[in-house]
């Protein structure tokens, strides 16, 4: 029996310590070439490896991020579990920049930092945490999280999913109404959706056009969600007055795509939440615990829903 870390050898390291220490039974192993195909019974990869079909004793597939959308599903076996990277430190990590994107949109930064380089001291009318409202699109272990953070500074929230939920002190709506009746009402749209079918190109012209005027976007979703030339009529057009930007599509964005010289976007290289080794090795070895048990592993994928 072993595990398989098809990844960068320095995390690897991280992984095999936890095992030895928490699963003595399960060898690590960092090296695909040298493994023995029949023993792998878990495998963690970032994508699918073309020669799945040598691991014939795969028993579950972990994804080494939050998403699966670069995993190409189908062409796992229906009897291997398909499991996400559920784990502490990736929720930290959102959390941080979700409240960093928010506030730095709340409080005008965009706009700041473009007179700063103007030299120009000039204030704008500041607008109260009441009456700024939040929307975050997806309410699962991201989206509850990072509103979680938001609540102690007053904005009011809404938050959309798929299924009804119920949370404390956010207005939770789901279905296509629900959407409606979110962006009608929300100042700050944080995108924290998976990539599917459904959630491809929801970030469109249509989309921006329902958000009241002067409305800003944080997305840290998947690129594929997101039309970069909607958004770029948006704010030209004064309609979205800023966003903050962490994915897109393609990544790395061309040298002269528009996103890197607009004055109304903030972007970064996707590195909104990151998996950390030591947290995510103690997430896979009690999932691996839970599947021994007879248990579902935290984060196990519904291959229908596609998240
Ligand atoms: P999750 O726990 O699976 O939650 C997904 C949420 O989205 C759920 O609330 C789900 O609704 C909702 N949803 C899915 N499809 C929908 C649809 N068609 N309409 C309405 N709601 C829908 O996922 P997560 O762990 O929070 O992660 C969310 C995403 O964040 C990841 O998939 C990834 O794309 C992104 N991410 C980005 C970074 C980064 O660095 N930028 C890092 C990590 C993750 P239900 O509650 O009804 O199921």
């Amino acid at each position: 029996m072993a595990f398989l870390f098809n990844s960068d050898a320095k995390r690897g390291a991280i992984f095999a310590e936890a095992f030895a220490r928490e699963l003595p039974d399960i060898p690590v192993s960092l090296d695909p070439a040298t493994v023995d195909p029949e023993a792998v019974r878990y495998l963690i990869t970032w994508t699918v490896p073309e020669n799945l079909a040598r691991y014939r004793n795969l028993e579950i597939l972990f994804s080494i991020g939050a998403g699966v959308d670069q995993f190409r599903i189908d062409a796992v076996p229906a009897h291997v579990k398909v499991v996400r990277m559920v784990e502490d430190g990736i929720v930290r990590m959102m959390q941080e920049y979700v409240i960093l994107a928010v506030l730095a949109l709340h409080r005008n930064l965009p706009a700041y930092l473009n007179q700063q380089r103007l030299r120009s001291w000039q204030a704008i009318a500041p607008v109260q945490a009441s009456e700024r409202r939040i929307g975050v699109l997806g309410l699962g272990m991201l989206g509850t999280s990072v509103l979680e953070r938001l609540k102690p500074f007053g904005f009011p929230l809404s938050g959309w999913s798929r299924s009804p939920r119920e949370i404390g002190g956010v207005r939770c709506l789901s279905g296509r109404d629900g959407l409606d009746t979110l962006l009608r009402a929300t100042d700050i749209l944080v995108c924290l959706l998976p990539l599917t079918d459904e959630t491809r190109g929801l970030l469109s012209a249509k989309l921006f056009a329902q958000l009241p005027a002067g409305a800003a976007l944080v997305h840290v979703g998947r690129g594929p969600q997101l039309d970069h030339q909607a958004l770029l009529e948006a704010l030209d057009n004064g309609h979205l007055t800023g966003a903050v930007i962490d994915v897109t599509d393609p990544e790395p964005l061309p040298a002269d795509h528009p996103f890197w010289i607009h004055s109304k976007i903030l972007l970064t290289p996707h590195i909104a939440s990151v998996t950390q080794p030591a947290t995510a090795a103690a997430a896979v070895i009690e999932n691996i615990k839970r599947f021994r048990a007879g248990l579902d592993p935290v984060g196990l994928v519904d291959r229908h829903r596609g998240y």
